[in-house]
């Protein structure tokens, strides 16, 4: 199959959160099974484009409609590893690729439009543009949803299918923004619904997710839509992967590289050896003590209301009074919840135990992973999450609430029925500091009173498949039950 993915993020090149994580891996590994894959992203100016090899200019005579207009597309076509990426932009003079971050901006919904608009250009004749026929399009979010209305009020026959990360945001527009793509709104207030309302298949990123969506309280509006959607349309609840090879604990990134098969422990501690080295690194780096006694846990998120920001300040001065240690590292868009963890990051300037990293670096991410007993992930709703996973892979257990995504891959150590065999967290329902604190305390009393139990959980974490072997296959059955309906 040749599958095309318009994605508005991609890891590597313009990454904000976990959907650029998702469109990387997943397209990697879609390749890895035979199929052959095409990205389709904004050539957004400030982005690492040198992630991208072979990078060429496409001659072409592609336009693109705006604004009652056509405007020149120009595309560069590159390689990641064995995946085609078409960097995409327009002479339109909005500049919509231009601004520095990928959003944030009071026309994101027209940028994100134009980028449906100069796909669907591309796409209505792939070959002039250097594209095989294709035969699946995987839109992603609200910023490539409205794809399907286009092609469908064009007349263009192809399948498509819409995943859905987050619905928080929905890409409001009105009638007019929509028409300055061409695009008839259909009655839809936003382009996520305009996306749902003509999308050929849907899938969002756990199977909890999917059912928490159709709900009043997590529907964000759309729960009634939803509901009959799902009845109407090929749909799945498809749990997200890492990419293994991005996210390797045995590269060269980590201080004291390791594999769940080199993981060594000295009997009676719960520490292994590689992670108290990485510790190590790590405290000498961020002027924290050295005590490989002391659990470090980890939280890495964007900071916005959803990861549950009061939780994440709790934990961190609980895991201080329990005898851990703990470091933050997280980025914020949003300027009153910088300030804030600003303070906190002044008023722990001289802890010896907790630390506060504000910005965001994918090489101290990596280390961080490496370095940590347990990541906490605190969320109010979490469609996926992916820290979690990525812990496992660095042989951290989860601290996780049990929302969304989380609840599909983090199995409590003393709770669920086959906690002997699959357990790799600690998990609590209420998003309060009971619940943050049930988790912690648990974690913190294993990891001091049951060395044993905690070394066997480590090995498992981290030999645990949290690859997109499977989940990429779930997605070749969703597609086949698309194509297969007329
Ligand atoms: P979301 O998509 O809601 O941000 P996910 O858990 O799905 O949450 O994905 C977050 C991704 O972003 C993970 O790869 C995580 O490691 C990464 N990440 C988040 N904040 C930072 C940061 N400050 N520095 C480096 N990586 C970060």
């Amino acid at each position: 199959m040749h599958i095309v993915h318009i994605t508005s993020e991609l890891a590597t090149v313009a990454k904000v959160g976990g959907l650029g994580d998702v469109v990387f891996g997943l397209s990697r590994e879609q390749v890895k099974q035979g199929h052959s894959v095409s990205i389709i992203i904004g050539r957004y100016r400030h982005a690492e484009h040198k992630a991208v090899t072979d990078l060429r200019k496409v001659k072409t005579d592609c336009q693109v409609e705006f604004d009652g207009s056509k405007w020149d597309v120009t595309i560069e076509k590159g390689k990641l590893g064995e995946v085609e990426v078409f960097l995409v932009d327009t002479n339109h003079p909005e500049g919509f690729f231009a601004q520095e971050e990928v959003y944030g901006y009071s026309n994101d919904t027209s940028r994100f439009l134009c980028l449906v608009a100069i796909s669907y250009a591309i796409l209505k004749e792939p070959a002039k543009c250097k594209m095989r026929p294709f035969d699946m399009v995987h839109l992603h979010d609200w910023q490539s949803a409205p794809f399907s209305a286009l092609a469908k009020q064009k007349g263009l026959n192809v399948k498509t299918v819409l995943t859905l990360h987050n619905i928080e945001h929905q890409g409001q527009a009105s009638p007019e923004i929509f028409a300055r793509a061409g695009i008839d709104h259909e009655g839809a207030s936003s382009s996520l619904e305009l996306g749902l309302l003509t999308a050929s298949g849907l899938s969002a990123v756990s199977k909890t997710y999917l059912k928490e969506i159709q709900t009043a309280d997590g529907g964000r509006g759309l729960d009634r839509l939803l509901k009959e959607l799902v009845l109407k349309v090929p749909t799945k609840g498809i749990v997200n992967g890492i990419d293994e090879n991005f996210w390797d604990p045995s590269d060269k990134v980590v201080s004291a590289p390791f594999s769940s098969k080199t993981l060594k422990f000295t009997s009676a501690k719960s520490q292994c050896e590689q992670k108290a080295k990485c510790k190590q690194a790590f405290a000498k780096s961020y002027h924290l003590s050295f005590d490989p006694s002391k659990p470090l846990v980890a939280c890495i998120a964007r900071l916005v209301p959803q990861k549950g920001l009061d939780l994440i300040e709790h934990a961190l001065f609980q895991t201080l009074e329990l005898g851990g240690q703990f470091v933050l590292l997280g980025s914020s868009p949003i300027a009153h919840i910088s300030t804030h963890f600003q303070r906190l990051e002044q008023s722990l300037l001289y802890s010896q135990d907790a630390k506060v990293i504000l910005g965001y670096s994918e090489e101290l991410a990596k280390q961080l992973f490496s370095a940590a007993d347990m990541t906490l992930i605190p969320s109010l709703f979490e469609p996926c999450g992916l820290t979690q996973l990525i812990g496992f892979r660095y042989g951290a257990l989860a601290l996780a609430r049990e929302t969304g995504g989380l609840k599909d891959t983090v199995i409590d150590v003393d709770n669920h029925p086959l906690k002997d065999a699959l357990g790799n967290g600690f998990s609590f329902l209420y998003p309060d500091y009971q619940g943050v604190g049930y988790a912690l305390t648990r974690a913190l009393d294993m990891w001091k009173n049951n060395p044993k139990m905690w070394q066997k959980i480590v090995k498992r974490v981290s030999s645990q498949d949290v690859s997109w072997r499977h989940s990429a296959k779930e997605y070749e059955t969703l597609y086949k039950a698309v194509l297969s309906k007329s």
